[in-house]
C-alpha cells in the first residue's frame, strides 16, 4: 500500500523521446526530450546565404546560369544533420506522432526568428504574413500515411502569427523519384506539378477582405488592399529544404494565383529544416 501511494505521489518518470533516457531536468517549452537532445538541436540561427537561407557558404545563388526564382527568401529553423533526419523519419516515415508538437514548436520558434528578421529589414515595421500556405502531398502519399506531416508544421508557424493555414494547392501527380536527378532537371519536372486548389481564388480573396483590427475599432475596408495593389505576403512552409525545387514550383502557382485576382504576390517560404 505504501509503495503504491509513494508511485502515485512521486513525479512521473518521463523517457526522453529522441534518445529513449530518463529526463531528469526538463527543458522548457520542450517537455518530449532532455537536455542533452535539446542542446543537439543544430538551430539555424544566422543564415549565411540571405536568399534560400543556407547556414554554410552557398553556391547556387549566386550561379550566374540560374533560373530566377519565385520566392523572395527561404528559412529553415534547423540544419538536415543526422539526428535531424531521423527525427524526420521518426515522425514521418515511420508514423511516430510524439514528433508532431514537438516539431510544430521548433517552426512556432523558427517563425519567430524569421518575422524578427523581416520586421528589422522593413525598418523596425511589424511584418506578418497575410497566409501560411503548406506544401501538399499526393493523393496517393496520403493514403499511405495518413496525413500531411507538412500541414502541422504550418499550424505551428502560424500559431504565433495572425497568418491564416490555406490549404490552396493541390498536388496534380506523383512524381518519380528525385534524388537520382541533377539540380536543374529536378528543377523542371518539379514545374507544374502543383495546381491551385478549386477554392484557392475565393481563399485568397477572403483573407484580403478580413476585417483588421485597428486600435478599438474593426477597419471593415481593409479589402482595399487589393485595390490599392499593397502585395499579398504568402508563407510556404515544407518539411526540409534541399534544392529549393519544391518551394519555387509552389511559389511559381502561387505567383499566378496572386496574379489572376490582380493582387501582387510577395512569397517566403519556410521549412524545417535545410540541408
Ligand atoms: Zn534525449
Ligand atoms: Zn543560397
Amino acid at each position: 500500500m505504501k509503495s503504491f501511494i509513494h508511485n502515485l505521489l512521486a513525479p512521473s518518470r518521463i523517457s526522453c523521446l529522441a534518445c529513449g533516457k530518463e529526463i531528469s531536468e526538463s527543458v522548457r517549452g520542450y517537455p518530449e526530450i532532455c537536455i542533452g537532445c535539446y542542446s543537439s538541436i543544430p538551430w539555424i540561427t544566422k543564415s549565411r546565404c540571405n536568399i534560400c537561407g543556407r547556414h554554410v557558404g552557398c553556391p547556387d545563388c549566386s550561379r550566374k546560369d540560374m533560373a530566377p526564382r519565385h520566392f523572395l527568401m527561404n528559412r529553415s529553423a534547423v540544419a538536415y544533420n543526422t539526428v535531424m533526419k531521423e527525427w524526420l523519419a521518426q515522425y514521418k516515415f515511420r508514423g511516430n506522432e510524439a514528433y508532431q508538437p514537438l516539431m510544430a514548436r521548433m517552426m512556432a520558434e523558427a517563425m519567430k526568428r524569421m518575422l524578427y528578421e523581416l520586421s528589422l529589414r522593413g525598418g523596425n515595421k511589424k511584418f506578418r504574413f497575410d497566409a501560411v500556405v503548406p506544401v501538399p502531398i499526393s493523393e496517393e502519399r496520403m493514403s499511405e500515411r495518413c496525413f500531411n506531416q507538412t500541414r502541422s508544421l504550418a499550424f505551428g508557424a502560424a500559431s504565433i502569427s495572425k497568418a491564416s493555414v490555406l490549404e490552396i494547392l493541390h498536388r496534380r501527380q506523383h512524381t518519380e523519384k528525385q534524388s537520382f536527378k541533377s539540380r536543374r532537371e529536378r528543377l523542371e519536372s518539379m514545374m507544374g506539378v502543383y495546381t491551385p486548389s478549386s477554392d484557392a481564388q475565393h481563399c485568397l480573396i477572403s483573407i484580403m477582405q478580413k476585417p483588421v483590427k485597428q486600435g478599438r475599432f474593426h477597419s471593415l475596408f481593409e479589402n482595399q488592399k487589393l485595390t490599392q495593389n499593397a502585395p499579398i505576403r504568402l508563407l510556404i512552409i515544407d518539411d526540409v529544404y534541399t534544392t529549393g525545387s519544391t518551394v519555387d514550383a509552389c511559389a511559381a502557382t502561387l505567383q499566378m494565383l496572386c496574379k489572376s485576382i490582380g493582387a501582387t504576390p510577395e512569397i517566403y517560404s519556410l521549412t524545417w529544416a535545410r540541408s
